[in-house]
């Protein structure tokens, strides 16, 4: 009898799915190519033809021009080839998807990146039983345990309002981030305007257009220095300490990311106000994951691979690295 899922053959630029020619988040351009999500190192411009969610479809437009795109809705299945395949809630980003692929009796779903926790910008995560269960591992040591969001979120509130003369500017990743933060603070309570850096209003309009509410949203480019006294402010990682913050009132400088439990991470970035918010799951959510999931092997693609598979054996579950390339965990976390 052939090996358990010996019709998939991973490749350090991505997974290739035999029988039905087509690879899953290729980091080359490839010609037929299904894709989990709109983060840069799973979706790239350039294929032949993509099959992707909507919301992914709509990122994927934004961001490298019309695609050749099929979209299909979550819970819809299509045939490729030989395979049948399905899109399923990753609960990670807007429009992010695991993909399930069936081929002969086996099924084999492939993660894309998730997490677990609920996320008012996206669909929650669906659990998928399966033969072989495709995880990333970002976060995969014992020590990335994520505090509850809303608490983070209060803290930010806090400091905002115990520093009546600052204001406070939050790094965060472009994609699904920015977005998040700012729908997490409006579940909290927060209905003031929140300014954004130039670089994320596309997104923004975006994720707006596709039905995510945003509440008032305003550009700090048409702002004066007083008005932004005693207001969030969002920008991405790279603008926290350039030259644009400059013109912000006194700003307490933070960053919304998973990394931001390492305080090396922190002090690098010179961040006053640390939050652990991450689009990404934690140890305790990749295990308890992989509980749920109870596949007969997991095969792990990108982070921290070697806790995850000691894990994994103490919890009887053959586990097999993949070592694929190009899964940046810097920006997007
Ligand atoms: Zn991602
Ligand atoms: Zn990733």
């Amino acid at each position: 009898m052939a090996r358990l899922g010996s019709w998939i053959e991973p490749f350090p630029e991505g997974i290739y799915v035999k029988p039905a020619d087509a690879w899953v988040d290729p980091s080359q351009p490839r010609e037929r190519a299904l894709i989990t999500h709109g983060h840069a190192d799973h979706a790239r411009g350039g294929h032949g033809a993509v099959w992707a969610t909507p919301g992914t479809l709509a990122i994927m437009d934004a961001r490298y021009g019309q695609q050749n795109a099929n979209p299909v809705a979550y819970g819809e299945t299509m045939r490729l080839g030989e395979v049948e395949v399905s899109f399923v809630p990753a609960g990670h980003v807007l429009g992010s998807a695991q993909i399930v692929l069936d081929y002969r009796g086996e099924r084999v779903v492939v993660s894309g990146d998730y997490k677990r926790r609920p996320d008012p910008t996206c669909a929650p995560f669906v659990v998928v039983p399966c033969d072989i269960f495709i995880t990333e591992a970002t976060f995969g040591l014992p020590v990335f345990r994520h505090p509850d969001t809303g608490s983070e979120v209060d803290r930010l509130l806090h400091r905002l309002h115990h520093e009546p003369g600052r204001c406070v500017l939050v790094g965060a990743y472009a994609l699904g981030k920015a977005q998040r933060v700012i729908a997490e603070l409006r579940c909290r309570g927060h209905h003031e305007p929140i300014y954004y850096h130039g670089a994320m209003e596309r997104l923004c309009n975006l994720y707006e257009q596709l039905g995510v509410p945003l509440g008032e949203l305003l550009p700090v480019a048409g702002a004066k220095k007083e008005e932004l006294v005693g207001r969030i402010i969002i920008c991405p990682p790279s603008a926290l300490n350039d030259r644009w913050s400059r013109r912000l009132p006194d700003p307490v400088t933070a960053m919304a990311s998973g990394w931001m439990r390492v305080r090396q991470r922190a002090r690098q970035r010179q961040v006053e106000l640390p939050l652990v918010i991450s689009d990404h799951a934690d140890w305790d959510e990749l295990t308890q994951t992989i509980r749920d999931v109870a596949p007969k092997e997991v095969w792990i693609t990108h982070g921290r691979e070697d806790a995850l598979m000691h894990w994994c054996m103490l919890h009887q579950v053959k586990a097999r690295e993949l070592n694929l390339v190009g899964y940046e965990e810097e920006e997007e976390d």
